[in-house]
C-alpha cells in the first residue's frame, strides 16, 4: 500500500483498473494519513469521511459498470476556494466558516465527471490573500520539509497536503502566483494556465481579471491529466474561453531538440537568493544537455508588477468584498433570518488584518482624485507588461527563471511587513497581469534542504508545450519523487 501513496496519477489508474485496489480502499488510505497527519500540517479545513467514501463507492460502481478513465476513482484534495456542494467552503475565512456550499464550481463538477473523489478542504490564506497561509482563520499551514516553515500561499493547504502525501494531487487557484509559489516552496509541480482556460464559476473572487484555478501535484504529467478534466468553456463564466478541446497530454514525449529558452535579464538580477540561483542555473544546464538552447531576452517592465498588482488586485477585491454579504454566494443560513440582519451580522463576523489592508487600498486607489493616479496608470502598465512578452516570446519558446525569490521562510519571518510578503511573488506576477500561463517545477534543494522552484512560462495557450519541456526534464531528473522525511 505504501507505494501508492507516491504513486503518479496513471500508476493510480492503472492499479484501479487492474483492481489492485478499489477507490474506497484508496480513499480511506488517504484518509487515514490525513487523520494522523493533518493535526501536524494543517493542510485540511474539512474532512469527511462518510462522504468520500460514499463518494468512492460510487466510482466503483461506475467503474463495474464497464466505465473507465485516467482519473476514474482517485481522490483528490480542493482548495477551499472551490464551492463544493454540500460541503463546508470557507475561503480560509471566518466570514464563510459557515457556509455550506449548495453548488459545485465548474472546475469540480468537471473533475467529478471524470471520477474525482473529494477527500476534503485545503487550508488557504484568506480569500486567497498572502503568500505564507499565516492568514487563514484556520491557522497557520505548516511545511512538511520543515514544521517551523511555511508552505507558501495562498494555496498553501494544497502544496502541503500533496508535499505530505496526504492526496495524490488537488486543485489550486492562482492571482498572483498562489499556485507556483507554494509548489516551489513544498517540491511540487503546479501549472496556471492561460486566463480563461478554466471556469472560474464558483470559485469565489479574490481579482476576477487575474484568478485562474489549476493542478497541482508531484509531477508535469500528473497536471497534464488533471488540466485535461478542469479546462474547457462554461457559458456560466463569462471569461471563459471558447476553444477546441485539447488534450495536454499529447506532446508529453517530444524531445527538447532547438527549443529556444529566454532567460529574462531581469529575472535574474538582485533579489534572488544565492541557493536559489544555484539550482536554477543548473536545471538551464541540465535542459542544453537536453538540446535547449538560451538565450537572453528582456521584460523591461517587469520591476513594475508587483506595485501595479497591488492596486489592481485590491481594486477589484475591494469591489467584491466591501459588498460582502454571503448572498451573492448563493447561500443564505436560516439563522439570518432576514437580509438586513444577515448583512449586519456577516459584517460583525470581521474579516482579518490582510483583507482589511487589501479593502482599504482598493477603496483607496478607486475613489474620485486617486482613480487616475493609480488605478487607471497601473492599467497602463498592466498593458506594458503584456507588450513586453509578447515581444519576448519572439526570440523564445519558453521563459525561465526562478519560480519565488528564497526557499521556505520561517513563520513570523516576513509576516510583519507586508512590502517584504508582497515580494514573494516578484517572478510570478507579470504572468497573471499579462493572462499567460506559468509552472513551477522542483529543481533541487537549497540551503537546509529545502525545494527550489524553477519557473516555466508559456506564450498564450502552450500549455501542452510547457508540460512537454516540464515532463522532459522529470524524464532525467528525481526531484519531484522526493519527499520530506518523516513523512
Ligand atoms: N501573494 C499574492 C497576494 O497575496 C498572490 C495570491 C494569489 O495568487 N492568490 O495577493
Amino acid at each position: 500500500m505504501s507505494d501508492l501513496i507516491n504513486a503518479s496519477l496513471s500508476e493510480l489508474s492503472a492499479a484501479l483498473a487492474a483492481k489492485q485496489v478499489s477507490s474506497v480502499e484508496l480513499s480511506t488510505l488517504f484518509l487515514d494519513r490525513i487523520e494522523k497527519l493533518n493535526p501536524i500540517v494543517n493542510a485540511y479545513v474539512t474532512v469527511d469521511r462518510a462522504r468520500t467514501l460514499a463518494q468512492a463507492a460510487e466510482m466503483d460502481a461506475r467503474r463495474a459498470k464497464g466505465e473507465t478513465g485516467p482519473l476514474l476513482g482517485i481522490p483528490f484534495g480542493h482548495k477551499d476556494i472551490f464551492c463544493t456542494e454540500g460541503w463546508l467552503t470557507t475561503c480560509g475565512s471566518k466570514m464563510l466558516s459557515n457556509f455550506v456550499s449548495p453548488y459545485d464550481a465548474t472546475v469540480v463538477s468537471k473533475l467529478k465527471q471524470a471520477g474525482v473523489v473529494t477527500l476534503g478542504k485545503l487550508n488557504m490564506d484568506e480569500f486567497a490573500m498572502g503568500s505564507s497561509n499565516e492568514t487563514s482563520y484556520f491557522g497557520p499551514v505548516k511545511n512538511p520539509w520543515d514544521t517551523k516553515r511555511v508552505p507558501g500561499g495562498s494555496s498553501g493547504g494544497s502544496a502541503a497536503a500533496i508535499a505530505a502525501r496526504l492526496a495524490p494531487a488537488v486543485t489550486g487557484t492562482d492571482t498572483g502566483g498562489s499556485i507556483r509559489q507554494p509548489a516551489a516552496l513544498c517540491g511540487l509541480t503546479g501549472l496556471k494556465p492561460t486566463y480563461g482556460v478554466c471556469s472560474r464559476y464558483g470559485m469565489i473572487a479574490f481579482a476576477s481579471s487575474l484568478d485562474q484555478a489549476g493542478p497541482m501535484a508531484k509531477s508535469a504529467e500528473d497536471c497534464a491529466l488533471m488540466l485535461n478534466a478542469m479546462a474547457g468553456f462554461d457559458e456560466r463564466d463569462s471569461t471563459s474561453l471558447q476553444r477546441e478541446t485539447e488534450d495536454y497530454t499529447r506532446d508529453l514525449n517530444k524531445p527538447l531538440n532547438g527549443l529556444r529558452i529566454g532567460l529574462p535579464r531581469e529575472f535574474f538580477g538582485e533579489g534572488m537568493s544565492a541557493d536559489v540561483r544555484a539550482k536554477v542555473e543548473e536545471a538551464l544546464d541540465q535542459y542544453r544537455k537536453l538540446g535547449a538552447t538560451t538565450i537572453e531576452v528582456s521584460l523591461p517592465n517587469s520591476g513594475l508588477s508587483v506595485p501595479a498588482y497591488y492596486v489592481i488586485a485590491p481594486a477589484e477585491a475591494s469591489s467584491n468584498l466591501s459588498r460582502f454579504d454571503g448572498v451573492r454566494y448563493g447561500y443564505r443560513a436560516p439563522e439570518y433570518g432576514n437580509l438586513d440582519d444577515m448583512y449586519a451580522k456577516t459584517r460583525a463576523q470581521g474579516f482579518g488584518p490582510e483583507v482589511k489592508r487589501r479593502i482599504l487600498i482598493g477603496t483607496y486607489v478607486l475613489s474620485h482624485g486617486y482613480y487616475d493616479a493609480y488605478y487607471l496608470q497601473a492599467q497602463k502598465i498592466r498593458r506594458l507588461i503584456a507588450a513586453d512578452f509578447v515581444e519576448a516570446f519572439k526570440s523564445c519558446d519558453v521563459i525561465m527563471g526562478p519560480a519565488s525569490p528564497d526557499t521556505a521562510f520561517a513563520f513570523g519571518e516576513k509576516s510583519g511587513d507586508p512590502v517584504k510578503m508582497y515580494l514573494s511573488d516578484i517572478y510570478t506576477i507579470s504572468t497573471n497581469l499579462a493572462g499567460l500561463p506559468g509552472m513551477s517545477v522542483p529543481c533541487g534543494f537549497g540551503d537546509h534542504h529545502l525545494p527550489v522552484g524553477l519557473q516555466i512560462i508559456g506564450n498564450y495557450f502552450e500549455e501542452a508545450k510547457m508540460l512537454n519541456v516540464a515532463h522532459q526534464y522529470q524524464q532525467v531528473t528525481n526531484w519531484h519523487r522526493e519527499m520530506p522525511a518523516g513523512i
